[in-house]
C-alpha cells in the first residue's frame, strides 16, 4: 500500500488510460479523485470499484480546458482529501483531419483540451505543491509527439508542448522536490483508437516489434512507478510505452 495517505488527481479518468490508472492508484491505497467531463455514470463505476478493492476515491465533474472549473477541481480535492500528492494530466481528445480540410476550431478544441487543459492544472496546483515541498506531475503525451502523424498537426502539437511544459516545469519546481515527466503512449486500445479504420489497426501493428497493441495497464504501470518512491531522482523526463514502435 504505497499510496495510502497519498491524494491523487487523474484528469479523464472516467475511461481508458484515466480509468485504469485511477484504478492502479486506488488499489495501491491512495485517496483518488476521478475527473470527469460528461460521462458521469463510468467516472461513478470508477469511484465504485475503488471502493469495493478498499480505497477511497470521488468523481468531479470539470472541464479542464476551463480555467475556473479546473481551479474548482483542484479545490475540491482539497477539500476533500487535505492536499494534492500526484497530479496525472491524462485528458485528451482528438478531431483528426488533414491538414487541408481542418477546420479552425478542430484546431482550437484540442489544443484548448490537451495543452491548455494540463496548464490550467498546474497552474492552480503548482502553488500548494511548491509549499508542502513535494509533488509529482505526470503528463500524458502521445508517441506521435515525438515524430509527428500525418492528420493529427493539432493533437501532435498539443503534446509536442505537453513535452515543453515538461521540461520547463521540471527546471522549475525541482529545487522545491516536486518531478515533473511526461508518458508518452504509443498505441493503447481504448475508446480514442476503437473508431480508426483496421486497415490503419494493422499497419500500426506492423511497426510495433512487441507485436501487439498496448494495453492500458501498461500505461497505468509506467505512473505509478514516476509517482513512487524508487523514481525520485526522474524529473523532466518523456518516457516512452510503445511496444518499440519508435
Ligand atoms: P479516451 O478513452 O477517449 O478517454 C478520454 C478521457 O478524457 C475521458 O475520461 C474523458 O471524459 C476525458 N476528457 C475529454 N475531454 C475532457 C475535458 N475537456 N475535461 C476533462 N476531461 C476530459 O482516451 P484515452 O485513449 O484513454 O487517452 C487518454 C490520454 O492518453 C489522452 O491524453 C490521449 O491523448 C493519450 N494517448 C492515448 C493513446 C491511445 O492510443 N489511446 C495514445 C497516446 C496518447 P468523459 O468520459 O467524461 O468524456
Amino acid at each position: 500500500m504505497e499510496y495510502k495517505n497519498k491524494t491523487v488527481l487523474i484528469t479523464g479518468a472516467s475511461r481508458g488510460i484515466g480509468r485504469a490508472i485511477a484504478l492502479a492508484f486506488g488499489k495501491a491505497g491512495a485517496s483518488v479523485v476521478v475527473n470527469y467531463r460528461s460521462k458521469k455514470s463510468e467516472a461513478l463505476e470508477v469511484v465504485q470499484a475503488i471502493k469495493d478493492a478498499g480505497g477511497n476515491a470521488i468523481a468531479f465533474q470539470a472541464d479542464v480546458s476551463d480555467f475556473e472549473a479546473a481551479e474548482q477541481l483542484v479545490k475540491a480535492t482539497i477539500e476533500q482529501f487535505g492536499t494534492i500528492d500526484v497530479l496525472v494530466n491524462n485528458s485528451g481528445i482528438t478531431r483528426d483531419q488533414l491538414m487541408m480540410r481542418m477546420a479552425e476550431a478542430d484546431f482550437d478544441d484540442v489544443i484548448s483540451v490537451n495543452l491548455k487543459g494540463a496548464w490550467n492544472m498546474v497552474k492552480h496546483s503548482c502553488r500548494l505543491m511548491l509549499k508542502q515541498k513535494h509533488g509529482r506531475i505526470i503528463n500524458i503525451s502521445s508517441v506521435v509527439g515525438l515524430i509527428g502523424n500525418p492528420g493529427q498537426a493539432n493533437y501532435v502539437a498539443s503534446k509536442a508542448a505537453i513535452h515543453g511544459l515538461t521540461k520547463s516545469w521540471a527546471k522549475e519546481f525541482g529545487k522545491k522536490n516536486v518531478t515533473v515527466n511526461a508518458v508518452a503512449p504509443g498505441f493503447i486500445e481504448t475508446e480514442m483508437t476503437d473508431s480508426l479504420p483496421q486497415a490503419l489497426k494493422d499497419n500500426y501493428l506492423a511497426q510495433i516489434p512487441l507485436n501487439r497493441l498496448g494495453q492500458v495497464e501498461d500505461i497505468a504501470d509506467v505512473v505509478l512507478f514516476l509517482a513512487s518512491a524508487k523514481a525520485s531522482y526522474i524529473t523532466g523526463q518523456v518516457i516512452s510505452v510503445n511496444g518499440g514502435m519508435v
